[in-house]
C-alpha cells in the first residue's frame, strides 16, 4: 500500500477509534453485492481486508445477504452461484429477521448501536450498494468498507460522523467549560482572589508627577478666573430678573 493512502486509511480508522470505540478485533459486516465486484475484480476479500486494515477484521454476512444473493444474476448479470459461494465462506452472524428482508434494515440493526459508548458489539459495513452505504452514513458513526474498482477502500467519515464526534467532543468539555464560567462569576464579583486587588495600592510609592506640572496649575488657576466669572454673571442677571418681576407686580397692583 503506498504512503499516502495508508496514511489517510489509518487516519480514518483512528477518527473511529477515538470518537466511537471501533477498533481492533473488526467486525465487518458484507453482502452480495461487494461479493460480485469481487469476483469481477479477482479479489479475495479474506485476503485484502486485513491488509488494508492493518489489522485483525472477523468477516460476518447475515441470512438475509445471503437471500439477497438470489437476485443478484437479474441485477448484475453474474453468477448468482459464484456471489453465493464467496459470501458462504464467511460465518453468518444471526439477525432478528425471521424471513430473509431487507439487507439495508437487516445491517441497521446490527450497527444501530454503534455510536453508543456502552455497546462494545460494532460493526464494519462492506458492500457496493448505495442505499446501504448512505443509510450507514447518515446513521453516523459506521466505517464503510468498499471497492472501487480494483483497490480496497475505507470511505472517509461522513459529515454525520463528524458531527456525532464533535457532540461527544463537546461533552467532554463541558465540565471545564462549567469550571471556567464559575471562575469568571467569582471574579465579576469581586470573591475571587481579593490579595491580588489588596496589593495594587502598594505600588503606588512616591510623588504624584501630576502635582509637579506647573504650567497645568497655571491654566486650572485661568480657568477658576473664567469660572468665577460666569457665576458673577449669572448672579447679576438673577436679582435684575426678580426686579423685572417686582416691578411687573407693582404695576399689576396699581
Ligand atoms: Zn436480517
Amino acid at each position: 500500500m503506498k504512503g499516502k493512502r495508508f496514511k489517510n486509511i489509518q487516519k480514518t480508522l483512528r477518527f473511529y477509534k477515538i470518537n466511537f470505540e471501533i477498533e481492533s478485533p473488526y467486525r465487518l459486516l458484507i453482502d452480495g453485492t461487494l461479493c460480485n465486484a469481487a469476483y469481477a475484480n479477482h479479489i479475495n476479500l479474506a485476503e485484502q481486508i486485513p491488509k488494508l486494515f492493518q489489522a485483525d477484521v472477523k468477516i460476518y454476512t447475515t441470512k438475509c445477504a445471503l437471500s439477497e444473493v438470489e437476485s443478484l444474476q437479474s441485477r448484475f448479470g453474474v453468477s448468482r452461484g459464484t456471489s453465493l459461494t464467496i459470501l458462504k465462506q464467511f460465518p453468518v452472524i444471526p439477525c432478528n429477521h425471521l424471513l430473509a428482508g431487507d439487507v439495508k434494515d437487516c445491517f441497521a440493526s446490527k450497527y444501530r448501536n454503534n455510536t453508543e459508548s456502552v455497546d462494545k458489539n460494532k460493526f464494519c459495513v462492506g458492500t457496493q450498494d448505495l442505499e446501504i452505504r448512505d443509510h450507514a452514513r447518515k446513521k453516523g458513526g459506521v466505517p464503510l468498507f468498499c471497492l472501487k474498482s480494483k483497490v480496497p477502500h475505507i470511505e472517509p467519515p461522513s459529515e454525520k460522523s463528524k458531527a456525532l464526534a464533535y457532540e461527544k467532543i463537546e461533552q467532554k468539555a463541558l465540565p471545564k467549560h462549567s469550571k471556567k464560567v464559575l471562575i469568571d462569576i467569582k471574579k465579576s464579583c469581586g470573591v475571587d482572589k481579593p490579595s491580588e486587588t489588596a496589593k495594587r495600592p502598594r505600588k503606588r510609592k512616591g510623588k504624584n508627577p501630576l502635582s509637579c506640572l506647573k504650567k497645568k496649575r497655571k491654566l486650572t488657576e485661568t480657568q477658576s478666573v473664567t469660572a468665577k466669572c460666569r457665576k458673577r454673571q449669572r448672579r447679576k442677571k438673577e436679582p435684575a430678573s426678580d426686579d423685572i418681576l417686582t416691578l411687573v407686580k407693582n404695576a399689576a397692583s396699581l
